[in-house]
């Protein structure tokens, strides 16, 4: 079933030809490539650990076949391979000495490099998944540390990806629990889209909207099969993840799969939190923390009846542009990242009179609007459970943040990105501040989440 609808989604897709997903995948190998690069020369790209775990396999049939292989390029296992441009500027200048097809051989941050190095020598490429671990696999662009700012660099994605079930069963479990946390995140990006979707900000594709959301609740649906091995749980997560990666592709933007828990995710990346952990704190492991957070947010803003506001008085407070910058200058201290928030910010800036219109035509749309709102979230205690089922982290302490900082992170999180969510719908509706303090109040979502782990 997952393999046609895999099928049917690459008909459409722009630089994806083929995937293949199942146990004993890496035989197809040899096929794959020629069908994709015919008789060109090809070099696996791997870290050491990845090269040992499948990379060795790939060098070993492609050469069995009869393909023209070059040295493989294997990065060092210590430290983690970071994904940083100065490793896309190391290899980029290895593979332009020949012209070799390069076969990425790892999971998100392996691929990433690989991807834009690819790019920026005009080759295509294909990918090996050794861990179900995130979504970037068929995803377009790379998610790239640059001038101290993680940031998406376009590339297209691998022409071709084969991932072999019973490599990616045998994953480190917090490389899978990560993709299956990066997965859950859909259900509020989801939501997040809804809002922008009925505000006009940002209207949803269909294409894009069905390939992430359609099957969501079926490849999320069993978590502790998922840790306990379970290869069938296995492939519907990978499953979930190659579809949501091209529903990125289809569309050329996150949107499809990335809202306010992602702006959690990526301000605590950008913070640097984790990074010395050993092993690092994925991706996952924060979008999922940042997606009970933001599901609670929800729990809050839908209780309260936003086609009710008092417009005169929401447009009166509205900052002006300068109070706007200002606020955002003073709720960060790298610089960096300041520069960044304060040109995300402008970028989504609205007028007090642009305020007024957005907020009647909220007041419009809010029944039906809540209405599906509601109908796409999971009760944030819920999505919690599924974490806790699938081994991911689900609150601060598991990932070293203290409650003060992590309470902060809602108003900081809304300056980072010019992409409109839940966030940025509390900060216009006046009730940002409200439901946070709620959220973390005696007897609030975060208190009664803290008070039972300590009963337990
Ligand atoms: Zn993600």
């Amino acid at each position: 079933m997952g393999e046609r609808r895999i099928e049917a989604t690459l008909q459409e897709a722009t630089d994806t030809q083929n995937v293949n997903i199942g146990a004993g995948a890496l035989a197809s190998l040899p096929g794959v490539f020629r069908e994709g690069f015919g008789d060109s020369p090809a070099i696996v790209v791997a870290d050491r650990i990845t090269f040992e775990v499948a990379g060795k396999e790939v060098q070993r049939r492609l050469e069995r076949a009869g393909h023209t292989m070059i040295e493989p390029y294997v990065f060092p296992a210590e430290p983690p391979l970071y994904a940083e441009y100065a490793n896309i500027e190391k290899l980029r200048d290895s593979l332009r000495e020949h012209d070799a097809i390069p076969v990425a051989v790892g999971s998100g941050t392996l691929n990433d490099i690989v991807k834009r190095s690819a790019h920026e020598c005009e080759r295509p490429y294909m990918c090996v998944g050794t861990a179900a671990s995130m979504d970037g696999y068929t995803a377009f662009g790379a998610s790239i540390e640059k001038d101290g700012l993680k940031q998406t660099l376009s590339c297209p994605a691998p022409r071709a990806v084969v991932a072999d079930l019973e490599v990616l069963k045998d994953a480190p479990g917090g490389m899978t629990a990560s993709g299956y946390a990066d997965l859950l995140g859909k259900v509020t990006s989801g939501a997040d889209w809804l809002i922008a979707d009925a505000l006009g900000v940002d209207k949803i594709e269909t294409t894009g909207w069905a390939l992430v959301q359609d099957h969501l609740r079926e490849w999320t649906g069993s978590p502790a099969e998922l840790r306990a091995g379970d290869r069938e749980a296995t492939r519907y997560l990978i499953e979930g993840l190659i579809m949501s990666g091209l529903g990125m592709q289809s569309y050329q933007s996150s949107r499809t799969a990335s809202g306010a828990e992602h702006q959690f995710s990526h301000l605590w990346e950008m913070e640097g939190l984790g990074k010395d952990a050993d092993p690092p704190l994925s991706h996952g492991f924060k979008v999922g923390v940042g997606s009970v957070a933001i599901a609670a947010l929800y729990e809050r803003v839908l209780e309260r009846d936003l086609g009710s506001l008092d417009i005169a008085a929401l447009r009166e407070s509205w900052p002006t542009r300068e109070e706007m910058e200002r606020s955002v200058r003073a709720q960060h201290t790298s610089p960096d990242l300041e520069e960044g928030a304060v040109e995300q910010t402008l970028a989504k800036y609205i007028s007090a009179d642009e305020l007024g219109q957005r907020l009647r035509l909220l007041g419009e749309v809010w029944p039906q609007l809540r209405a599906k709102v509601r109908a796409q979230l999971m009760p944030a205690e819920q999505i919690r459970e599924m974490l806790q089922a699938a081994g991911c982290p689900t609150g601060p302490g598991e990932i070293g943040l203290g409650w003060e900082d992590f309470a902060a992170t809602y108003a900081r999180a809304q300056t980072i990105r010019k992409r409109y969510t839940v966030l940025d719908l509390a900060l216009e509706a006046g009730i940002l501040e409200e439901c946070v303090d709620e959220l973390f109040a005696p007897e609030g979502f975060w208190d009664r989440m803290f008070l039972r782990e300590g009963d337990e």
